[in-house]
């Protein structure tokens, strides 16, 4: 069902490229050589000379072909990190990770030594680090204290075309304190072509291209669209690993969910094919994944094998996997977008860029010739999918990126030089988040509270609900439920025992929710000693767990640093249902006859998503951490409450309507959203203008 859009190779020409590869393998070269591969390595000296002349730099190459592992290190050799660290951000943790790990091992060291890494809720640097890996998202954080970057002499804004919001702040910040500071050196890498933009807004800095090594790749485009991308993405692994010649398989998925289980189904296939045929491995790539299984996708793959890996759009540009030869791309990813409907984030599946199909088709030629198999039309490619992905900031919620500037003393927000300003309207409805959160005065300044919020590296809403659970009295329950809320799902349901797992599932439930039920969770788990036996037998992911007591280790430290105490409020479970509603009032909705659930701010018809503990339960009023979006709006970590909170918590927010004294089961809690956005309008151009005049 694929018609060939390029000259095929011959097969002859294929076999004979396929055995030279094979011979020099450069996964198995010691590492020196390893390194002096690299199609970077030839430019080492030009690289090197244009970091000593000019303040900014652009560099443009190919993944794989050794920006993020080898720049940082040549720049460490010529003595850069003498007066300062040399700093290297990824958009991505497990990015961040990888790579500080694999540098560590070419300069022999243990990470967290001369090589480092820091990402949320985890520091692996110490006083020796020279080299530090971090997601963009911490360097901005660092910049909450120390704009001009005083402890690195050369930042690397690395994967700048992914267009982070985090990576967009940088370029701002990044910009400001390059040119105040004359021994600070910005490098801006990027994978594709976008870099002349880069270098105009970075005072039409140099390009220096790194010539790639890659190989042609032949696109075969689906003939028809394809109704289910996952079965045909398994069809068509399946094609390539009986009919096609040797080489590893990359497929793009959206998530972890789906990525799991194609392995699964995956797997059980390939076990019914008998022996004739090669042995297929099945491996799985994501941010979630330990790194032990990670660091198994580098592995070369053992001879007569033939490797499958399903990865999310991580192995599109930031870590890159040799000895790839075949592509399989359904054209979808998973992007978080802010719905303005709901005032939410959202993760949503949605089609990809031409420019992320045209760098997926890549990771198939760069050891040998390749093919990419789109599992979409040409003329979808064409008509419907947008040249370019659109940055972060004009599709994401910016309350937390603007706490942070504004932290940072940063009011003047229309005039902040984003590289692409985001709409208005974005920059309007997050200061309007942030002033309902008490985080901002009516004119737009920040509240001490505010302040306090932004030393938290966490949306607002929940830094907010830390805050108020200190004088609730009750911050050890509440940061033992947002580290659970911060982590991945704990609760497992394996396919052939979903009744027993659901049994013990039962067990933890609270009748009054599922943020409860998370505490009671972790508790349990504590009470056992943090056992691992103890989440084998109530079908807990340890994994998961441990991490949720890692984040809790980072909030009690940062709990240490802003003088907080961590109180327990010994079973009043009222009182972190209350604190819970003065960060999450926003999302309350109330019971509906007819359609379950309404949300209360806007109307929105949710019902309450049937893993809850409250699923099938008739409270009046509820409020939820998230939506998610399936087949309708189910509302996600759902909590009872009493509505007179709302009242109390939020009182620029709701009023009580209708509220007739003789029966006050009758009030009603509605939003003060008429009134309040027309004077709002007010403040909101008033804060504006006055910024604008400053
Ligand atoms: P770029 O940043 O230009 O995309 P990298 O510096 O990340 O390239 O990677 C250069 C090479 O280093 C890759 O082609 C790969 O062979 C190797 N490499 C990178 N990370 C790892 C790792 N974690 N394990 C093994 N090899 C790796
Ligand atoms: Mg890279």
């Amino acid at each position: 069902s694929y018609k060939s859009q390029q000259m095929a190779l011959t097969a002859w020409e294929r076999t004979r490229n396929r055995e030279q590869i094979s011979y020099g393998k450069r996964t198995n070269l010691p590492m020196k050589e390893q390194r002096e591969s690299l199609p970077v390595f030839g430019m080492r000296q030009q690289l090197i000379e244009a970091v000593e002349k000019n303040k900014f730099l652009v560099i443009v190459g190919e993944t794989g072909s050794g920006k993020t592992t080898q720049i940082t290190q040549y720049l460490d050799e010529e003595g850069f990190s003498a007066h300062g660290m040399i700093g290297c951000t990824q958009p991505r943790r497990v990015a961040a990770v990888s790579v500080a790990k694999r540098v560590a091992e070419e300069m022999g060291c243990r990470v967290g030594e001369d090589v480092g890494y820091t990402i949320r809720f985890e520091d692996e640097t110490s006083p020796k680090t020279r080299i530090k890996y971090m997601t963009d998202g911490m360097l901005q954080v660092e910049a909450l204290m120390d704009q001009l970057m005083t402890k690195y002499s050369v930042i690397l804004l690395d994967e700048a075309h992914e267009r982070t919001i985090a990576t967009d702040v940088l370029f701002a910040l990044l910009k400001n304190a390059a040119l105040k500071r004359s021994d600070l050196k910005v490098i801006v890498t990027s994978a594709t072509l976008d870099a002349e933009k880069f270098s105009s807004y970075f005072m039409d800095c140099p390009i220096i291209q790194i010539p790639g090594k890659t190989f042609p790749v032949d696109v075969l485009y689906s003939q028809t669209p394809q109704m289910d991308y996952i079965e045909s993405a398994l069809d068509t692994v399946m094609e390539i690993h009986i009919n096609e010649g040797p080489g590893d398989i990359l497929v793009f998925l959206t998530g972890q969910e789906e990525i799991d289980t194609c392995c699964e189904i995956l797997y059980e296939r390939v076990k019914t094919l008998g022996d004739s045929i090669q042995q297929l491995l099945v491996l799985p790539v994501y941010s979630a994944l330990p790194s032990e299984i990670q660091s198994k996708i580098f592995e070369p793959t053992p001879d007569g094998c033939r490797k499958v890996i399903f990865a999310t759009n991580i192995a599109e540009t930031s870590i890159t996997i040799d000895g790839i030869y075949y592509v399989v791309d359904p054209g979808f990813s998973k992007i978080n977008t802010y719905n303005p409907h709901i005032g939410m984030e959202q993760l949503v599946v949605s089609p990809i860029s031409q420019a992320q199909a045209n760098q997926r088709k890549g990771r198939a030629g760069r050891t040998g010739p390749g093919k990419c198999f789109r599992l979409y039309t040409e003329s979808a490619f064409r008509n419907e999918m947008l040249p370019n992905t659109i940055p972060e900031i004009q599709r994401q919620n910016l309350s937390h990126t603007i706490l942070m500037l504004k932290a940072m003393g940063i009011n003047d927000l229309l005039h902040f030089e984003f590289m692409d300003p985001p709409p208005r309207g974005s920059m309007f409805s997050a200061l309007e988040d942030l002033y309902n959160l008490q985080a901002l005065e009516e004119n737009g300044a920040l509240t001490k509270l505010g302040k306090q919020m932004s030393l938290f590296p966490m949306e607002p809403a929940l830094s907010k609900t830390l805050i108020a659970s200190v004088s609730n009295n009750c911050s050890e329950e509440i940061a033992i439920i947002i580290s659970m809320l911060s982590v991945q799902n704990v609760f497992y349901r394996p396919k052939d025992k979903q009744q027993d797992a659901d049994n013990k599932k039962v067990r933890f439930h609270h009748p009054y929710g599922d943020h409860l039920t998370l505490l009671n969770v972790y508790k349990r788990w504590k009470e056992n000693n943090y056992s691992k036996a103890f989440c084998t037998n109530n079908y807990l992911h340890e994994r998961h767990l441990r991490r949720a007591k890692d984040v809790m280790t980072q909030l009690i430290s940062i709990f240490k640093k802003l003088h907080l105490p961590i109180v327990s409020c010994y079973g009043d479970l009222d009182l972190v249902r209350k604190t819970l509603v003065s960060g999450f009032f926003k999302n309350a909705a109330k019971r509906d006859s007819q359609v379950g659930y309404k949300t209360i701010s806007d109307g929105t018809s949710v019902s309450i998503h049937p893993s809850s503990a409250l699923f099938g339960k008739d409270h009046e009023y509820v409020i939820y951490h998230s939506l998610v979006l399936t087949s309708r709006e189910y509302m996600s970590h759902v909590t009872a409450i009493d509505p007179q909170w709302l009242v109390q918590s939020a009182p620029h927010f709701y009023k009580v309507a209708g509220a007739d004294s003789e029966n006050r089961k009758r009030a009603k809690i509605a939003p003060l959203h008429n009134k309040f956005s027309r004077d709002q309008d007010s403040w909101r151009l008033s804060s504006i203008r006055q910024t604008k005049e400053k």
